[in-house]
């Protein structure tokens, strides 16, 4: 099928690139002329594993970029809106792109095509694009408006598209429902799995992908209602590990004693220094806005936010509980992006951790394997960086651990050891298991779970034990 992508980000770049990977033919719109400059040279704007592969496979054949966004759409039957949809002050999300791609796309219409809300919306948000489209001309017989919300996570943002858990449609007309079945076919029939070339099946997943077709008002209820459920999720198990805190038990062992609950299961149940990125927090924050403007106030959802907020200045008591005084120190930090796998720095709880120590007077080093080049452009000049884990780690007072980055919890500990000032690391994702970090000689501090030192003494304890609290 002929498909228009509006929107080359995160979402709108994958999905493009899988669509073309299904055997669709993809134009890709952005308005960005860098970014479009960027990916008609052939470099892959983001970090995601698989996509410079797929880009390669089909750049210039089934995936071609451009900025004529009327041109794209006269020349697709399905348009998929994937523009950002960022949050306003007032914390419902911002549509005003979404609403310009619609007005604009209005003139193309000339015959049936589906408008396809790609990105997070709230609900609501198809029958106001419906509008804008009839409002500049466009024949109501010739289009409809289907929502399909993106459920890809960044960092296996290419597997999550091709091997979803379930692809969502919502469409008010059959015609809607069989052009999205249409496209989505070889998931949903599993002939793209057995295709050559195919991307290889991640663990844990099944195929094929079921569809489920709902209402387009179900379905950007079901992304909402998605996102603001895993938070909570989150939020929960760091306002547990709070309590293990306080009591001496241990947050991990809760989480496997829970998790193993097949109706509670054991994903989502990390504890760390918060959720972040550019989705749970302004997701969370857009569907509260939207239930107190349908009248229903969903005080559940201040208090999932409440306790993400609660997480970072809880991280950062901790950091000056094991330093004492923070003015002059010099940190090692490892991780700025807001997850492991990704690039993505945007609502990073990393960046806002190095932005409070930083206005505290410490002095930080910084590694993260992909997203040191984006903090470069907002953060300022006071965070020098390393190019390695060990580098960051070298002559620093204390190591912090803020993104869960999977070489970050495979560091040759007496290395380590060796290259701090003073071998303190306070962990932010619980990569350590407290007893093998006070056998290599740390002091370490994580999340949820009692402090462990070498010998069990704080490293750097006066000797009668005056002002060093054992956590
Ligand atoms: P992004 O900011 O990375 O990308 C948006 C792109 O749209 C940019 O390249 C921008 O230049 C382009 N754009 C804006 N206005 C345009 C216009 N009028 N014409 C053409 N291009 C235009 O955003 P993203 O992270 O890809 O998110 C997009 C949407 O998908 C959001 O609603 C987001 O909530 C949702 N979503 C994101 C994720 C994720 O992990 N990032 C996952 C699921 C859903």
């Amino acid at each position: 099928m002929h498909v228009a992508v509006v929107g080359s980000g995160y979402v709108g770049l994958v999905a493009g690139a899988c669509l073309a990977d299904l055997g669709h033919e993809v134009i890709l719109v952005d308005n960005d002329p860098h970014k479009l400059k960027a990916l008609k040279n052939g470099q892959t704007p983001i970090h995601e594993n698989f996509l410079p592969e797929l880009l390669s496979r089909h750049r210039g054949h089934r995936l071609n970029f451009s900025d004529d966004l009327h041109e794209a759409v006269r020349a697709s039957s399905a348009i998929f809106i994937a523009v950002g949809t960022p949050p306003t002050d007032r914390g419902d999300a911002d549509l005003s792109y979404v609403e310009s791609v619609a007005r604009e796309i209005s003139s193309a219409i000339s015959e049936y095509k589906i408008v396809v809300e790609k990105s997070t919306v709230p609900v609501y948000t198809s029958e106001w694009v419906r509008r804008i489209i009839l409002r500049n001309g466009a024949d109501p017989e010739c289009f409809d408006v289907a929502s399909n919300p993106e459920f890809l996570r960044e960092g296996t943002a290419v597997t999550d598209f091709l091997y979803p858990d379930r692809i969502v449609v919502g469409c008010d007309t059959d015609r809607a429902a069989q052009v999205l079945r249409k496209i989505y076919e070889p998931l949903t029939s599993g002939s793209y799995y057995v295709q050559a070339g195919a991307i290889p099946q991640p663990d844990r997943t099944s195929i094929p992908a079921p569809i489920i077709v709902t209402t387009t008002k179900s379905a950007e209820l079901i992304k909402h209602a998605s996102n603001a459920f895993l938070a909570m999720k989150i939020s929960f198990i760091n306002a547990v590990a709070t309590v293990c805190e306080s009591v001496g038990a241990d947050v991990n062992q809760v989480c496997h004693g829970i998790g193993t609950d097949n109706r509670i299961g054991p994903r989502f149940l990390n504890p760390g220094i918060g959720y972040g990125g550019s989705c749970f927090p302004k997701d969370v924050m857009a569907f509260r806005s939207v239930a107190r403007e349908c009248g229903y106030d969903f005080r559940l959802l201040d208090e999932v936010m409440r306790i993400n907020e609660d997480q970072r200045d809880r991280f950062l008591r901790k950091v000056r509980s094991a330093l004492w005084t923070l003015r002059g120190k010099r940190l090692g930090v490892l991780g700025l992006a807001f997850k492991g796998g990704t690039d993505d720095i945007r609502e990073s709880p990393a960046i806002l951790i190095v932005q409070a120590l930083l206005q505290e007077g410490c002095k930080i080093t910084a590694y993260d394997p992909a997203a040191m080049e984006r903090t470069q452009e907002v953060m300022s000049s006071n965070l020098k960086y390393a190019n390695s884990a060990y580098e960051a780690a070298a002559g620093s007072d204390a190591l912090l651990i803020l993104t869960e980055w999977e070489e970050f919890a495979n560091l040759d500990l007496d290395r380590l050891h060796g290259d701090l000032k003073y071998p303190i690391i306070i962990d932010g994702r619980n990569l350590y298991d407290p007893e093998v970090m006070a056998a290599s000689g740390f002091t370490y501090y994580s999340v949820g779970r009692a402090a462990s030192h070498p010998d069990g003494v704080p490293t750097g304890a006066l000797k009668n034990g005056n002002g060093v609290k054992k956590a």
